[in-house]
C-alpha cells in the first residue's frame, strides 16, 4: 500500500474506532487542557515510539523526539533550541513531575559516532555537530573497552549517552531547582525492541537494571 494512503486509512480507523471509544477523554483533554505528569525525551527512530512501547493513553506523555534522544546543555545564545524549548514548556508550564530520557538499542545516531566522518559531504551538516553532544560517551567507550565487539561498544555508548543527557538536564536552572526541592524526578531508561526489554538506570548501583 502507498505509505501516505496507509496513514490516511489509519486515521479513518482511529476516527471510527479508538476515538469513539475514548471520545470523553479527548473532549476533556481539549476542554480542560493537557496535564501530563511525565515528559519523555526519545529518539526519532521509527521503531521506538514511546506511546506504543509504553502503552500510554492520550494525555499521559509529553514527548520530545530528536536524533538519539539527546539533551543539549542549557544555552542562552539566541539560536534555535527545539529540545530546550520543549523542556521549558513541559517543566515550567505543564509542571510535569517526571522527565525520562529514553535511550534505545540499535540507535543509528549513536552508531554514527563510530563511523568515520565524510569530509565535505553535503549530507552531514547537522547530525555530526548534534551527535558531538555525546562525544564524551564515545571517547569513554573507546578508551575503556577498545577491543570489545562493536555491538557491546554501541550498547554501552547508548546507555552512557543517556547519562550525559541526564547530566545536561541538570544544567537547566528551572530543572535543577525543581529536582532540588523534590517537585521533579529524572529517570534514565533504555529499551531494546529486538529482545523486548526495558532497563532503568539505578543511580545508587550505577547501572541499568532490567524491568521484570
Ligand atoms: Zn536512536
Amino acid at each position: 500500500m502507498d505509505p501516505i494512503a496507509k496513514l490516511t486509512a489509519g486515521f479513518r480507523v482511529f476516527r471510527d474506532g479508538r476515538f469513539q471509544e475514548q471520545r470523553a477523554t479527548y473532549e476533556a483533554l481539549v476542554d480542560q487542557g493537557q496535564k501530563p505528569k511525565v515528559a519523555i525525551i526519545a529518539c526519532s527512530d521509527s521503531r521506538v515510539d514511546p506511546a506504543i512501547v509504553l502503552q500510554a493513553d492520550p494525555g499521559d506523555l509529553f514527548i520530545v523526539r530528536n536524533v538519539a534522544n539527546l539533551v543539549p546543555p542549557y544555552e542562552r545564545d539566541g539560536h534555535y533550541h527545539g529540545t530546550s524549548a520543549a523542556l521549558e514548556y513541559a517543566v515550567q508550564h505543564l509542571e510535569v513531575g517526571h522527565l525520562i530520557v529514553l535511550g534505545h538499542a540499535h540507535c543509528g545516531g549513536i552508531r554514527s559516532l563510530f563511523e568515520k566522518p565524510v569530509q565535505g559531504s553535503a549530507d552531514n551538516h547537522f547530525v555530526p555537530p548534534w551527535m558531538s553532544l555525546v562525544r564524551s560517551a564515545f571517547l569513554r567507550v573507546e578508551g575503556t573497552m577498545p577491543d570489545a565487539p562493536e555491538d557491546v561498544k554501541t550498547r554501552v555508548c547508548e546507555q552512557s549517552a543517556v547519562l550525559v543527557s541526564l547530566e545536561n538536564l541538570m544544567t537547566f536552572p528551572f530543572i535543577r531547582q525543581r529536582v532540588g526541592d523534590g517537585r521533579l524526578h529524572l529517570h534514565g531508561w533504555y529499551v531494546d525492541i529486538r529482545s523486548c526489554t526495558l532497563q532503568i538506570y539505578d543511580p545508587i548501583q550505577q547501572h541499568f537494571e532490567p524491568v521484570d
